[in-house]
């Protein structure tokens, strides 16, 4: 599978600033989780998902689309609610308001490192998530970091973590390559699928 041929088109504060998409794939993550090196390697490109990291723009919903104007869109990593002394993990508000809006999301990606398994806050996004009944896939990054003699445990326990099956899970590795060609064929199928 080729490089998905993304290009970045907008950064939106709010749903209604999306552009018109037939398709919509969503990715959330914790900063850090290697977002943005996996946005980069479907697209064959290094510089695309800077975009995410420029200052202002790091909070809002950054927009990518391939030609025939499906999209996948960045948002914002996560952290703990600011409201109140709630130690529960949040997306932004405005994050939250564009899932449960978007009415062309095909899927939304949920990123776990893959390295350390899925942390106390990805599992109360992932709770979220499933609660909303969202369409939703478990990417775990970083598998090259994942010691060879470890990964058939490895794949087991953060699968066990999210409560699914092993094979439930895509796997990568932006550094080496690991799962990008099935994941573009799977981006590639959900872009294409109208919501
Ligand atoms: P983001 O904050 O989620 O966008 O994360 P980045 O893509 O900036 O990655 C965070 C750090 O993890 C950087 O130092 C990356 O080089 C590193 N990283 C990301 N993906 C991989 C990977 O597949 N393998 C390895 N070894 N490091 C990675």
């Amino acid at each position: 599978m080729p490089p998905l041929p993304l290009q970045f088109v907008t950064s939106a504060g709010n749903v209604r600033d999306l552009p018109d998409s037939p398709a919509e794939v969503a990715v959330v993550g914790r900063s850090n989780v290697g977002k943005s090196s996996l946005i980069n390697a479907v697209s064959g490109r290094n510089d695309l998902a800077r975009v995410s990291k420029t200052p202002g723009r790091t909070r809002l919903l950054n927009c990518f689309e391939v030609p025939g104007g499906a999209t996948v869109v960045d948002c914002p990593g996560y952290g703990y609610a600011e409201a109140s002394k709630s130690t529960r993990a949040a997306l932004a508000k405005m994050t939250e308001r564009y899932l449960l809006e978007r009415e062309q999301l095909a899927m939304l990606l949920v990123l776990v490192d893959g390295e350390i398994g899925p942390t106390r806050l990805d599992l109360d996004i992932l709770d979220w998530v499933r609660e909303n009944e969202l369409p939703h896939t478990i990417v775990a990054t970083k598998h090259d970091k994942v010691k060879s003699s470890h990964r058939p445990r490895r794949v087991k326990e953060v699968a066990a973590a999210c409560r699914l099956d092993p094979g439930d899970i895509v796997w990568v590795s932006a550094a080496k390559g690991t799962g990008i060609e099935r994941l573009r064929g799977l981006l590639a199928m959900w872009l294409a699928a109208p919501a």
